[in-house]
């Protein structure tokens, strides 16, 4: 579904990602761990189109979308979350997730938001994916609710639940869990694999949390400094003594190791 070949991303001097490649196929979920800086979140943000890679290539379902700009990128069906929350904090819970119809679809978000009011795009299709997602979230008795108010791990799964709006065919969350408690990312974890057990989507996810990693995912890439360290099924990589070694010596891997 997704394969990226020799893929290099400098800033300047400095080298971001270097010759990665990284192949997933349809209806896996797969990991993309490394400690922090190793340029896990630059990774993604080259293949959905914030940035242009310096060199390498990019192709989904066989379709090249290498420097495709991220609004294209959604339309053929790969929509990601971002790191940090991202959404619209007076709206409710259904508004935001109504945003979803357009936000990862239109090249400017604020020019349909300044020329479509959030109550004009109800229209009864939208309307009722926006509650059917809600519903399938478990987020559908909270549909009044601002965003704002409810508990983080919600405010969360809401953002996938908006990501879902544009029925994507591969969804690529950046620390989809970072901040919960155990019990919120079980919520998470069981969310994720019913995505792709009842909606056959195509995940690929980033995480610190190696628990919540191991137990969810079936492939595994390893970045450490902007290139592929190691990949392979969760047992190997965490028998695999390089990326032991890189763990072990950074605070970040040092942390995920104890969770
Ligand atoms: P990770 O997500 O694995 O923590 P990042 O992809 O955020 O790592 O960062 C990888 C490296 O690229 C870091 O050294 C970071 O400072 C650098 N970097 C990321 N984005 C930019 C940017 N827009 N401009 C310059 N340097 C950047
Ligand atoms: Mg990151």
């Amino acid at each position: 579904m997704l394969n990226v070949s020799d893929l290099t991303m400098e800033f300047g001097g400095l080298k971001a990602l270097s010759n990665v490649d990284l192949s997933i196929l349809q209806g896996e979920i797969h990991g993309l761990i490394g400690p922090n800086g190793s340029g896990k979140t630059t990774l993604i943000n080259v293949i959905t189109g914030f940035y242009y890679p310096t060199r390498g290539k990019i192709a989904l379902s066989q379709k090249n979308i290498t420097a495709v700009p991220p609004y294209i990128v959604a339309r053929l069906g790969l929509v990601r979350t971002f790191q940090n929350i991202n959404l619209f904090p007076e709206m409710t819970v259904l508004e935001n997730v109504l945003t979803g119809h357009f936000l990862h679809t239109t090249p400017s978000l604020l020019s349909v938001l300044l020329g479509l009011p959030v109550y004009k795009i109800k229209e009864q299709k939208t309307l009722e994916l926006g509650k059917e997602l809600l519903n399938f979230v478990g987020l559908y008795e909270l549909k009044n609710m601002k965003a704002k108010n409810l508990p983080y791990g919600k405010q969360r799964i809401l953002e996938i639940a908006r990501a879902l709006m544009t029925l994507p065919k591969f969804l690529i969350l950046d620390e989809p869990v970072a901040g919960m408690n155990d019990q919120e990312s079980d919520m998470v974890s069981n969310l994720i694999r019913k995505l792709r057990d009842n909606r056959g989507i195509t995940i690929l996810l980033i995480e610190h949390h190696m628990r919540f990693v191991m137990n969810l995912c079936e492939k595994l890439t390893v970045l450490s400094a902007g290139k592929v360290l190691a990949r392979g099924k969760p047992d190997e990589i965490q028998r695999d003594q390089e990326v032991i070694s890189v763990y072990l010596g950074t605070g970040r891997g040092n942390n995920a190791k104890n969770k």
